[in-house]
């Protein structure tokens, strides 16, 4: 799991754990990391913490190495860190670092933590991938007339348009294995992230990833999920 230490990666974490899962808790934050860890554990789940930056090739390397010695492998990963930039994010104002900021973990991140961990999930007998994505990513709802997306978002929201199209790719070249890859959408969530303003909570964000981590074998692939159904990519 990556961004685990709170939000709504802490309760994919919590429900995972709960369901018998061993879970690597991946994040940057040591302190909070450890303290996710230790709530989850006194809970009854079997969590560990995995050191990651998803913007670093060597601390990804390193949680692949981790994930193996404390794990023998890996059944499911949940690439669920994001950031969102900060505000305001107009296309014409917003500084280029910001974009640079946003893909490069939103996006980015979630191609060098795939790729680091697709030699462990090729040996699952129950691969599964789930891209934490946003509904804001999806060009649909965006060009829907009097649909609902937020304010203008130029690195965040662009940034999960881009991961969407990244999902598709690694699915149409995973087709014929048993890897099942798919994003998904946790709804407007109270967390960090949006300083609170959020109308979900993070238990209610974390379910779709859940229900998308643990899929039947027959599960579809290539999809964009939220609680109802389908998202329109
Ligand atoms: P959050 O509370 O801000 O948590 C983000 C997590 O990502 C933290 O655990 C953070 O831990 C980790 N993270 C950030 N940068 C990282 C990096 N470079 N390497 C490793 N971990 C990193 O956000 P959230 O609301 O739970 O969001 C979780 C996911 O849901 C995100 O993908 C977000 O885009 C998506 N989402 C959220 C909402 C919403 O309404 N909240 C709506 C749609 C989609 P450290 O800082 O310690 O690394």
């Amino acid at each position: 799991m990556t961004g685990a230490n709170k939000g709504i990666g802490y309760e994919v974490a919590a429900g995972l754990g709960s369901l018998g899962w061993r879970v690597g808790v991946g994040a940057r934050d040591e302190q909070r990391r450890e303290e996710a860890v230790a709530k989850l554990r006194a809970a009854g789940g079997d969590a560990f913490g995995v050191p990651l930056d998803v913007t670093d090739d060597a601390s990804v390397a390193a949680a692949a190495g981790l994930i193996e010695e404390r794990a023998g492998g890996l059944d499911v990963l949940v690439n669920n860190a994001a950031i969102t930039g900060g505000a305001p994010q107009t296309p014409i104002t917003v500084e280029p670092a910001t974009v640079r900021a946003a893909v490069e973990t939103n996006v980015i991140g979630v191609i060098r933590t795939t790729n680091a961990m697709l030699p462990l999930l090729r040996r699952s007998a129950t691969p599964r991938i789930v891209n934490m994505s946003s509904s804001v990513g999806s060009l649909t709802m965006q060009t829907t007339p009097g649909a609902e997306t937020g304010p203008l978002s130029a690195a965040y929201a662009t940034s999960k348009t881009f991961l969407n199209a990244v999902t598709v790719q690694y699915a149409k070249e995973l087709h014929d294995t048993i890897i099942l890859i798919n994003a998904a959408c946790p709804g407007f969530t109270a967390t960090d992230l949006n300083g609170f303003r959020g109308v979900r909570t993070p238990e209610q964000g974390a379910a779709i990833a859940i229900r998308l981590a643990t899929l039947p074998a027959d599960g579809s692939t290539g999809g964009f999920f939220d609680d109802a159904g389908i998202v329109a990519w």
